[in-house]
């Protein structure tokens, strides 16, 4: 065990560098840890979509379907479980992209209303069949913010789809408004909900609170851990709330943009 290596028995200078380098070795463990679970998650999650589109392909190569409805069916299911392993490569090189310094934001004056509005816009038409309404409420005289309006709409879009994927029935609404010199996006629905016990996990990349369901919804579980990313790089934090078969409510919160800001 690397937590019990020195042991400290003093408290003058050797103790304190044994104390420090037991501090070292416990996060150097945290950081091999973290860094084994998302290879095995990563394999994980190619290894389901390959294994479909081994067996479909299989069974067609010999001719082990029944007629022609079937054949279109394991046809169908290799293309789209090809298509969710091009989504994970694109989440996946998009968040290992975040996670440098380096991630080329566009910064100008935006405002998060519009912003809102034009992601609700693009979301509209998933709600098919559903019989849940879309409401939008943007206070009047919102002050800018300082961000990147793609990746700004990437996140409530993000937050969108998901609000509209984890929701049956009721509404999903988007509030921006002002408090306390922040400005808050807020998207709220009334579906699912996430259990207190799983709230602290689910911006954790590939946390999925039901995971084969969500894998049905066509998530990559991805989705939040780009959210918080996109958001923390823009000065902003999210947080959420929770009520199990309630509902759940996602709030960013940025600066207002101070005079001077571009
Ligand atoms: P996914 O691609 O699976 O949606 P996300 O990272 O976007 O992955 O979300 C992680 C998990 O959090 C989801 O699998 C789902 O279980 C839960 N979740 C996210 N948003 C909501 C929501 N609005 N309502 C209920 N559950 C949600």
């Amino acid at each position: 065990d690397l937590e019990a290596k020195v042991p400290v028995t003093t408290k003058d200078e050797l103790g304190f560098l044994a104390r420090s380098m037991n501090d070292l070795a416990r996060e150097l463990k945290r950081y091999q840890d973290s860094r084994r679970e998302f290879f095995s998650n990563v394999s994980h999650e190619f290894r389901t979509p390959l294994s479909y589109i081994q067996g479909y392909s299989h069974a067609l190569k010999n001719g082990l379907h029944q007629n022609e409805d079937q054949r279109q069916q394991f046809i169908h299911v290799i293309h789209d479980e090809a298509n969710r392993m091009n989504r994970l490569i694109d989440d996946l090189f998009e968040l290992s992209r975040m996670e440098e310094e380096r991630f080329p934001l566009e910064l100008e004056l935006v405002h998060l209303g519009y912003i809102a509005q034009k992601a609700v816009r693009k979301v509209r038409p998933s709600t098919g069949e559903k019989a849940i309404t879309l409401v939008t409420e943007i206070e009047e005289d919102i002050p800018d913010i300082v961000g990147d309006s793609f990746r700004l709409e990437q996140i409530f879009m993000n937050l969108l789809q998901n609000a509209v994927r984890y929701t049956e029935h009721g509404s999903v609404r988007v509030k921006v408004l002002e408090e306390n010199g922040k400005v808050k996006g807020m998207v709220s629905d009334t579906g699912s909900g996430i259990a207190s016990k799983e709230l602290p996990y689910i911006f954790e990349r590939f946390y999925r609170v039901e995971k084969s369901r969500a894998r049905d919804f066509g998530g990559t579980g991805l989705g939040l851990a780009i959210v918080k990313q996109l958001t923390e790089l823009q000065y902003g934090t999210i947080d959420v709330e929770s009520r199990h078969g309630k509902g759940t409510t996602f709030t960013l919160c940025f600066p207002e943009a101070r005079e001077g800001d571009e």
